[in-house]
């Protein structure tokens, strides 16, 4: 049987929503529930992706299923397409499986022409309103198919209401149309080189063609990037009778909410418009009425609207956003779909549904979208103050929130400014661990280099502060104190504001709102605590991080990267002056000067866990990163090592390494310098058995050693940690328990994964350093290139932001199945940024991990997203 590629609104319904779309299933919905719907058609998300794998064409086939619908539903209408005295006109939308924003929008009256718009006045004795439609179809056929620009439109229009003295369209007779038609195909003949296309036919496939292209337009594929739609769902195309809400004042036209999408409030919200097209309504040239004053106005079409509208939420159970027309005190709906909403909005609808005894706890968590949470663990900017915002670049959304503040250069600036109660941007080439105080008195972050888990990335998410990353189209002069970017010079003192979900760069300083949570929130993820089966550990390295994530519900600490420890400024000559060491003796030394802070932190962080577990990851950094660059500091290390500066100079020049990613760094550290992984097993058992004594909490110190790539060198270190921790066991006369794992992050660890489970307790997969390298580029690099990649289609989405599943997931996959075969007790998590993204959270749990760790503020995130997981897989 040949392939069916077109379905009637009446063989469809809500279950078809892959192949008709969201609108198209919606609309075959309706119609079987008997409901007042324009009929049509839908063709398939296949044809679409039929029209690609084609070379952009459609088939035949295709063609031929649509005319067949077409001439369908020329009968249930009684009239013709291409008639000349009374045409049947058609709407055409997209509408993909999620609602999309960016794609093709609407091209309404299509169907009409020069012969036949003068058979439609006659018909409907109402030669002005024939003439309106003729001019908003060429107008928005030429814009939305053709793609000109609807300024020529927009300028003929105004300069013919000038003419003839009036203000509203609405004012302009049959003649005056007829006058703006005239120029409207003018225009048209003039930029495309050709008629206004006069067969229905042509534009009927012509629209169908257009809403397919737009499936792949630039705005579409940004939009899919950042809500995790794949490029291969394509979209469908409804082609639906008119109805017209301008044919006099017994008609209108308007779009609302059975809740209000802001706030999640119940009862009906919206606005209409009497006499008036869909387009009216949104581009805003009418003020629309509140939807209230319908009852005023057409009270029975009111009464009616309000009763359809209740019957469509009962019946999805849930807030729907409603298109409809009424046409001559007839009531049509055109479309309806689950409304977009806020975060907020999405709790209370969901909270509000269950105590209604619509929907059941698991489905109101299934309805939140974790990733949106984000809006409510962060600042926002104020709505009406971003829509005045001019966007002067765009780069990484590296960490979640909006800002807005003055710009400083430097750290130190910084941290003066934000001591002064300047709210601060901080403006950097790239941030290092010596940026941190600065880092931590500004309320956003914006670096020309870097990609999603740069230091800058990695460091803001912890704290919870705004960071765009990686914008390279800035001219920055760190020295001078000032950038370029959008056309403005940015000097310091000036202010931009950053919003750090969406990547975008704003001139001025817009408004922002703190974030708030409240008891909407605490049911939904208490409900999905309920669900889920991976526990949900946090990356923290400090005990104020620790006490955030603990509060957001952190589990645990499934990383804890001790070199961040170091960060701040006086602790960091010691790490540096441990790094430049030339003998053990010295490095011996400088590590004992380390150990009181290690420990003191380990013990606070302990404390603040409860007994819940910690994951100490050994020290991992490539040394580089460490090394002062500042010629105050490189003089305050020279001092304090009782060198010359030159000396100090000439060392951090010899630990210059090529690539710096794939060297002197991770376990290889300890195996070069064993007293490293001695003085922090010294640390961490010292602490764990201090606070087990003192607060009687179980701890069972988890012990990582981090880039492993062979069995052999987790051995040895291993067996350096063992020695130590017997050791202080004995020492404190303490029988406490520890366990000693690894980090697979090296494919090589992935692909030995059984010999390495041989010696490692556990395994956590980093799968940054995963994804560097089985990508085989840098994640302080990508950012230069993603971009070009998203363009051209290679890539839908950055890999260190959503987990490659199709690659690295399969050395995921591979080192949890050879893990636990030679070890079935493994324990396995995520310490990589993917385990805070729900997708990658989804794909943890098929996988059958223990727990993902994430950055404090992504815990409630990922809690949401296991959940969904966990329920979404007992569905499958
Ligand atoms: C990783 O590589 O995924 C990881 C968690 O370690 P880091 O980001 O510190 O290299
Ligand atoms: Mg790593």
């Amino acid at each position: 049987m040949a392939a069916k590629w077109v379905y009637l609104f009446k063989e469809g319904n809500a279950d078809m929503r892959n192949l008709l779309g969201g609108k198209g299933s919606n609309l075959a919905e309706m119609t079987n529930l008997g409901l007042p719907i324009p009929q049509g058609f839908t063709v398939t998300t296949e044809a679409c992706t039929d029209y690609y794998n084609q070379g952009k064409k459609i088939a035949e086939e295709v063609k031929g299923q649509i005319f067949e619908a077409l001439g369908k539903l020329e009968a249930m209408q009684g009239k013709k397409f291409g008639d000349n005295d009374d045409p049947l006109l058609v709407s055409v939308r997209s509408g993909a499986r999620a609602s999309m924003p960016g794609m093709m929008d609407t091209i309404l009256n299509l169907g009409l022409n020069d012969i036949a718009v003068e058979g439609f006045a006659k018909k409907t004795g109402n030669p002005r309103f024939a003439y309106d439609s003729y001019r908003r179809f060429i107008q928005m056929f030429s814009d939305v198919v053709m793609e000109m620009s609807k300024t020529f439109f927009e300028g003929i229009l105004d300069e013919i209401k000038e003419a003839k003295g009036v203000r509203f369209d609405t004012d302009l007779t049959a003649e005056d149309l007829k006058e703006v038609i005239g120029r409207f195909k003018a225009v048209y003949r003039e930029k495309m080189g050709e008629e206004f296309p006069q067969d229905p036919k042509v534009q009927l496939m012509e629209a169908v063609k257009a809403v397919f292209r737009s499936w792949d337009n630039p705005r579409a594929i940004v939009y899919r990037r950042m809500n995790d739609i794949p490029g291969d769902w394509g979209t469908a195309v409804n082609v639906q009778a008119m109805v017209f809400g301008n044919m006099g004042d017994t008609s209108g036209t308007g779009v609302a909410f059975t809740r209000n999408p802001s706030t999640g409030e119940e009862g009906i919200y919206g606005e209409y418009l009497i006499n008036a097209q869909g387009e009216d309504v949104v581009a805003g040239i009418r003020t629309p009425q509140p939807i209230t004053k319908m009852k005023e106005d057409l009270p029975e079409c009111y009464a009616q609207f309000m009763e359809i509208a209740a019957k469509l939420e009962d019946h999805y159970r849930d807030m729907q956003d409603m298109e409809f027309t009424i046409q001559e005190g007839r009531l049509f709906f055109l479309q309806t779909r689950s409304g977009k909403r806020t975060a907020p909005a999405a709790l209370k609808i969901a909270c509000d549904l269950v105590d209604e005894g619509k929907i059941t706890p698991e489905t109101a968590v299934l309805r939140i979208d974790a990733k949106s949470l984000d809006q409510l663990l962060h600042p926002t900017f104020d709505a009406d103050a971003l829509k005045a915002g001019e966007v002067i670049g765009s780069a990484l959304p590296a960490s979640p929130g909006a800002a807005a503040g003055k710009v400083y250069f430097t750290a130190d600036d910084a941290k003066a400014a934000g001591e002064k109660g300047e709210r601060v941007i901080l403006v950097r080439l790239e941030t290092s661990p010596e940026d941190i105080e600065g880092m931590q008195a500004a309320k956003g972050i914006l670096t020309v280099r870097g990609g999603m888990t740069s230091h800058a990335a990695v460091v803001a998410r912890g704290m919870g502060t705004c960071c765009v990353s990686g914008c390279g189209e800035i001219k920055i002069d760190e020295e001078a104190k000032y950038f370029e970017l959008g056309g403005h010079k940015i000097a310091e003192g000036d202010h931009i504001s950053l919003d750090g979900s969406t990547g975008k760069i704003y001139y001025g300083d817009i408004r922002t709102k703190e974030a708030s949570i409240g008891g909407d929130f605490d049911r939904i993820i208490s409900w999905a605590d309920k669900f889920r089966t991976l526990k949900v550990r946090t990356n923290a390295d400090t005990p104020a991080d620790t006490h955030n994530a603990v509060k957001l519900g952190a589990e645990g600490i499934g990383l804890c990267r001790t070199e961040h420890m170091f960060f701040e400024p006086e602790r960091i000559p010691k790490i540096r002056k441990m790094i430049l060491s030339d003998s053990q003796e010295a490095r011996e030394e400088a590590l004992n000067e380390l150990v009181p802070y290690q420990k003191g932190d380990f013990k606070a962080m302990y404390e603040a866990l409860e007994g819940k577990p910690m994951t100490v990851r050994y020290l991992d950094p490539p040394l580089h990163e460490f090394v002062p660059t500042a010629p105050e500091d490189i003089g305050a290390l020279a001092q304090d090592m009782g060198l010359t500066a030159q000396e100090v100079q000439r060392k951090c020049d010899e630990l210059h390494e090529f690539n710096p990613m794939m060297g002197h760094r991770g376990c290889r550290l300890a195996v070069t310098y064993p007293e490293i992984a001695r003085m922090q097993t010294r640390a961490v058992m010292e602490a764990a058995i201090e606070v087990k004594d003192e607060k009687g909490y179980d701890i069972v110190p988890e012990i990582m050693i981090p880039l492993v790539g062979e069995k052999k060198e987790l051995k040895f270190v291993k067996d350096i940690v063992v020695e130590v921790a017997e050791q202080v066991k004995k020492e404190k006369g303490s029988d406490i328990r520890y366990t000693v794992g690894t980090m697979i992050e090296i494919p090589r660890a992935a692909l030995t994964a059984d010999e390495i489970a041989g010696e490692a307790e556990f395994f956590s997969f980093g799968t940054n350093d995963l994804t560097q390298m089985t990508f085989g580029f840098s994640r302080d690099d990508a950012g230069k290139f993603l971009d070009a990649y998203y363009k051209a289609k290679i890539y839908e989405s950055d890999p260190f932001a959503r987990l490659d599943q199709n690659g690295v997931g399969q050395l995921v996959e591979m080192a949890a199945k050879r893990g636990r075969e030679a070890r079935p007790d493994l324990k396995l998590g995520i310490c990589g940024e993917h385990g805070g993204d729900p997708s990658s959270v989804e794909f943890c749990h098929k996988m059958g991990l223990d727990y993902v760790s994430c950055s404090p503020f992504r815990v409630p995130i990922a809690r949401l997203a296991a959940a969904q997981a966990a329920i979404h897989s007992r569905e499958d």
